[in-house]
């Protein structure tokens, strides 16, 4: 393939073109090769992970092509962010969707045949229309030119996703129809399948697959058990003050964590499908717009959402899939500054995802959906296996997507902060021999009554039953009822109890349970650090804290983006990322000149920001240090 192979020439204009319109100086690993195998009019499929930098590789090429390209995209929102994006650098670009009246459509048709757009945005529905397919693109080709099709979050083609969108589906018609018009497929999705379904879907022809790797080497990832603290740690974490999404599993919970976190004086709104449109709208917008700091979501929020400077992602509940909880953990840090995400994990959650799995039932017989309910069990193991890790997160995350990952990575909990071992044997035995000799009698209990004979409780319903009689009534004292919860979840997910229904969640031993009874195996747990000692290390992600100056600089930095933003209605981040904020922080640029080489500052943005911000350094913070 000759149009692949680098020559210094075209590496330097490409470079140069990456300064002007994105005000980058390099290209991030991966995204060479693509703009290349764009230029030369091939078709390609691209995986690259949430915040890799997607946008770009299409983007350039569209600038760097002769005429229009057409870009796919799922939604509005992502749509009209993108489009936003690209005019602040200067870019000529425009959307059609159903938002838009027959009015504005015409003129914008108009503006296309009249090729004053190198991209245009089009809803998959919309593209595929007679008007657009014999009439508009036609005369198009004819015209200015049609450069490519762009077809961004291309898995919502596959049924396999997690997004299936049936109007994508159609999209394989474009291949037959125009085949002389190079197609370019962008996903983020991870799992083979999906690929294998994008390129069969749309038809692409001989495409070049280009995979990054999944790391997100940017994001810190930690699991902590939920408990009493958990809320205080969530709090803890908003005080910090930056953009924050928390995740629950119901709208109740969202309602009621986001009314909390409001009375504790943190900004924060909610986001799940039983707001109104307008609601859902409002909230996602003043979101975007750092006019609330934190939104309290279930799963119904993000994938719309164009926010680059999320800095921390909490799972309140348990997410159902690896896949699931690697999209949504990755909307913190698109823009490649440090960013955290944590997931609260407890027994009640697998209760819970137990039940939930358990409902999967055909709408019409009300028979349980065995095939589904099988792949939703073996998804909820997985995703039990990271929370229980004891291994690198990352390591298990990037196993899942069939990486390979050596350890120790230095920004996720069980690196920085590896949990001790120790030997839980006999208080396994304990807790077994408790559930054997409730099943002699017959009886049968969920966790937390165990706990409670273990550490001999008095309450009314053991007195009742009568089980302060029992041999292993009282012999836990010893241990919290939070270590007790630690075990039981280690006996649950390594199979050595299952859990069945009795109208409520009961436990049984399992054959693996005669094993540690006999002792002939061990049980070693891993007890989690308490998060008053985890707080005192700091965790790599955070060592190079920026000095107080610069961080007082860095604020005031925002303050003016944020002025700037709300005079043309735009996110904040659309002036800025959070990355070049950092290094005019740092670097001070005193004028246009060294203005210029901050990441970030494109020919359009210098014209545009470079004065005030100049100004601002140069009244506020001294010269930097040599
Ligand atoms: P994706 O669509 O893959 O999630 P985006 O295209 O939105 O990611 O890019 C994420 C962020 O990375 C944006 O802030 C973008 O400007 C930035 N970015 C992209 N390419 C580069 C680059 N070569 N150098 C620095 N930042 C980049
Ligand atoms: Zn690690």
């Amino acid at each position: 393939m000759r149009s692949t192979e680098p020559s210094p020439v075209a590496s330097l204009e490409l470079l140069r073109a990456l300064k002007q319109w994105f005000g980058y100086d390099r290209f991030r690993p991966g995204q060479e090769a693509v703009v290349r195998d764009a230029l030369a009019d091939k078709d390609l499929l691209a995986v690259m992970p949430t915040g890799g930098g997607k946008s770009l590789c299409f983007q350039l090429p569209a600038l760097l092509k002769p005429g229009t390209m057409i870009v796919v995209s799922p939604l509005i929102a992502l749509m009209q962010d993108q489009v936003r994006l690209l005019k602040d650098n200067g870019i000529s670009a425009s959307y059609l969707n159903s938002s838009l009246d027959s009015a504005e459509s015409a003129n914008r048709i108009r503006s296309l045949l009249a090729g004053d757009y190198r991209l245009l945005y089009v809803a998959p529905e919309r593209l595929m229309t007679l008007e657009f397919l014999e009439s508009l693109l036609p005369r198009l080709i004819e015209g200015p030119g049609l450069s490519a099709f762009t077809i961004d979050e291309a898995h919502c083609v596959s049924e396999w996703g997690h997004d299936f969108r049936p109007e994508y589906r159609r999209l394989g018609d474009l291949r037959a129809r125009f085949p002389d018009t190079p197609c370019y497929a962008f996903t983020a999705t991870a799992t083979e399948r999906v690929r294998a379904d994008i390129v069969q879907q749309l038809a692409l022809r001989e495409p070049s697959l280009h995979l990054a790797s999944f790391n997100r080497a940017n994001l810190y990832y930690a699991v902590r058990p939920k408990g009493g603290r958990s809320y205080a740690e969530l709090l803890a974490l908003a005080r910090g003050q930056h953009s924050g999404i928390v995740y629950c599993l119901s709208r109740k919970r969202v309602d009621e964590l986001s009314a909390k976190l409001c009375e504790d004086g943190i900004v924060a709104l909610p986001y799940h499908a039983g707001l109104s449109a307008q609601a859902r709208h409002e909230h996602q917008e003043r979101y975007i717009r750092d006019d609330a700091q934190v939104i309290v979501a279930t799963v119904a929020f993000g994938m719309g959402i164009n926010k680059l400077d999320v800095r921390w992602v909490v799972h309140y509940d348990l997410p159902k899939s690896m896949e699931g909880y690697y999209q949504e953990a990755g909307r913190a840090g698109r823009d490649g500054e440090p960013a955290r995400c944590i997931l609260y994990y407890g027994l009640g959650d697998i209760h819970t995802a137990e039940f939930l799995i358990s409902r999967k039932l055909d709408p019409v017989s009300g028979e349980p959906l065995e095939a589904e309910q099988r792949v939703a069990r073996q998804q909820l193991r997985r995703l039990l296996d990271y929370a229980e890790a004891t291994d690198c997160r990352r390591l298990v995350q990037l196993r899942y997507f069939g990486e390979t990952y050596s350890p120790p990575c230095g920004a996720c909990d069980n690196c920085v902060e590896p949990k001790e071992k120790q030997d839980w044997t006999l208080e396994a035995q304990q807790f077994l021999s408790c559930i054997a000799r409730l099943n002699q009698r017959g009886q049968r209990f969920g966790a937390a009554y165990i706990i409670e004979v273990l550490r001999g409780a008095k309450t009314e319903k053991i007195e009742r039953n009568g089980h302060e009689t029992l041999s292993t009534y009282g012999i836990g004292s010893r241990r919290s009822v939070d270590e007790w919860r630690q075990l039981a979840r280690a006996l649950l997910h390594q199979g050595h109890v299952q859990e069945t229904h009795d109208g409520f969640p009961v436990l049984t031993l399992t054959e693996r349970a005669r094993t540690l009874l006999r002792g002939e195996e061990a049980l070693m747990l891993a007890i989690a650090a308490k998060p008053e000692k985890a707080r005192r290390r700091k965790p790599a992600a955070d060592q190079d804290a920026p000095l107080p100056a610069e961080e007082a600089l860095f604020q005031r930095l925002r303050t003016l983006r944020k002025s700037l933003a709300d005079e043309q209605a735009v996110p904040p981040y659309v002036v800025f990322a959070d990355a070049a904020l950092r290094a005019m922080a740092r670097d001070r640029p005193r004028s246009l000149t060294a203005f210029a080489a901050i990441p970030g500052v494109g020919a359009r943005k210098l014209d545009r920001y470079g004065a005030r911000f100049v100004e601002l350094i140069r009244d506020e913070a001294p010269e930097a240090p040599a």
